[in-house]
């Protein structure tokens, strides 16, 4: 690495430098620009961030270095999901093995004795779900007297899951005097509320938008009634050439979906609770490789998925928690490419939640409730396949799509699955105002 990189004004060691090289990241992104240097001063740190923005490396690559050469377990890490908790800990193993760092992760589903014997072995560093945790803390198999750095990643995220108690239980454990480094893709009260108990006096980190980090996602809300969603559905996944990820609401819808889906093609694939953990990760491994176009999940199955390249995210049902709308649809539009997000409402039902989204967005309700009265009537112009998605979009996201069989057209089209267009979301898109302003307006 040159002198003139990025990377080489934070002031990290040669060895770190050559490891950043090692894991291909030419330069650091807004977040760990802004972040590494503050952690490695000691401060407490909070930071807005969401999945994608390279958040997991601007907290890995500053505590490895930081705690580098020291005896005991000092590090730890706690994490909203299964999934997120590997993807974290594969990133302390990228990052800490090489400086002799041990990573432990504690995961819900996992073998409780596999990971009490891998605790005793005092790793540096232990990445845990909040629950896991508490388990092997009751059982005795794990202390925390030795952590200097305790890190929340998804802040929200474990508050929404209802994780306060175990969080509490877990801090109550670590010594007072320590680093805290909080991430929350928002600071919804609850969260400040929690940085307000466990941090001291912390720096604060928002990230700006800039051109390459900006997701730039296309969105779009339907309106009909729940018998007109799967026709549509079969329109959209017919339509959408490139990957898709479809969230809904329940195990039982996942399966009914995917269920439909799978009668017509043999590539989409489902996660939800019920499944083993072995299954799961398989199931994302294979939607990651391109085995599996279409992946149908819950909200927090779906959170654990970093997949670089998915064309379309589509909201069978509406998220039960505005955040939840931020949450998945952040899984489109990474890393500069654009994506596409699709939303079901139904009318009567859905007013609230979709209300609820809006307000998220910091967007003015003036022009939607002209437009849920438009939502009502029957419109000719609207029909999905008059909204296709743009043939830029196709373009970018068609792979080398595998040769089976695609999905037939429905023989009946239904009459009028799709009402007026959102005044509000497409404002939104007229007016060029990216993803990350609705986050800025969340945290304002
Ligand atoms: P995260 O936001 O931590 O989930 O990271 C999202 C993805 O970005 C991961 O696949 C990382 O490997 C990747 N990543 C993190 N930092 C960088 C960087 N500076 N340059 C390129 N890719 C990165």
């Amino acid at each position: 690495m040159t002198s003139e990189s990025p990377w080489s004004q934070l002031g990290l060691s040669p060895q770190i430098l050559e490891l950043i090289e090692k894991a291909g990241y030419k330069q650091p992104t807004s977040v760990q620009s802004q972040a590494i240097p503050l952690v490695r001063e000691g401060f407490d740190v909070l930071v807005s961030s969401q999945t994608g923005s390279g958040k997991t490396a601007s907290f890995v690559i500053p505590t490895v270095e930081r705690f580098q050469g020291k005896n005991g377990t000092y590090i730890l890490a706690l994490s909203p999901t299964r999934e997120i908790a590997q993807q974290t800990g594969a990133v302390f193993e990228t990052f800490g093995a090489p400086l002799g760092l041990r990573t432990v992760v504690c995961i819900g589903g996992a073998s409780i004795p596999v990971e009490k014997e891998a605790l005793a072995s005092s790793p540096h560093i232990i990445v845990a779900t909040p629950g896991r945790l508490c388990d092997h803390l009751e059982r005795g198999n794990v202390w925390l007297d030795f952590i200097q750095c305790l890190i929340f990643d998804e802040a929200d995220r474990m508050l929404d899951m209802g994780f306060a108690k175990q969080i509490d239980i877990i801090t109550e454990q670590i010594p007072k005097e320590r680093q805290t480094l909080m991430f929350s893709a928002t600071f919804a009260p609850k969260v400040e509320k929690l940085a307000r108990s466990v941090m001291r006096d912390p720096k604060e980190v928002t990230i700006e938008k800039t051109v390459e980090s900006a997701p730039k996602i296309d969105q779009r809300l339907y309106w009909l009634d729940e018998g007109k969603k799967m026709s549509a559905l079969m329109r959209l996944a017919r339509e959408e050439t490139g990957t898709i990820i479809i969230f809904a609401k329940s195990k039982e819808r996942v399966f009914q979906v995917w269920r439909a889906l799978h009668d017509k093609a043999d590539d989409v694939i489902y996660i939800h609770s019920d499944l083993a953990q072995e299954q799961r990760e398989a199931a994302i491994a294979e939607f990651k490789s391109g085995r599996y176009r279409i992946l149908v999940a819950t909200d927090v199955m779906g959170r654990g998925i970093d997949v670089d390249d998915v064309a379309h995210v589509l909201n069978y049902d509406v998220p039960r928690e505005a955040e939840d709308y931020i949450h998945r649809i952040g899984r489109t539009g990474r890393r500069g490419k654009t994506g596409m997000a699709t939303t079901f409402a139904i009318p009567g039902k859905d007013d609230a939640g979709i209300r609820a989204i809006e307000k998220i967005r910091g967007i003015t309700n003036e022009r939607s409730e002209e437009a849920r009265k438009n939502d009502q009537r029957p419109q000719r112009n609207n029909r999905p396949n008059e909204r296709r998605p743009d043939a830029d979009h196709q373009q970018r996201h068609r792979g080398p799509r595998p040769a089976r069989e695609r999905l037939e057209t429905p023989k009946t089209v239904a009459p009028n699955p799709v009402m007026s267009p959102p005044a509000d979301i497409l404002v939104e898109k007229q007016s060029g105002i990216g993803f990350l302003d609705w986050f800025k307006k969340i945290f304002s």
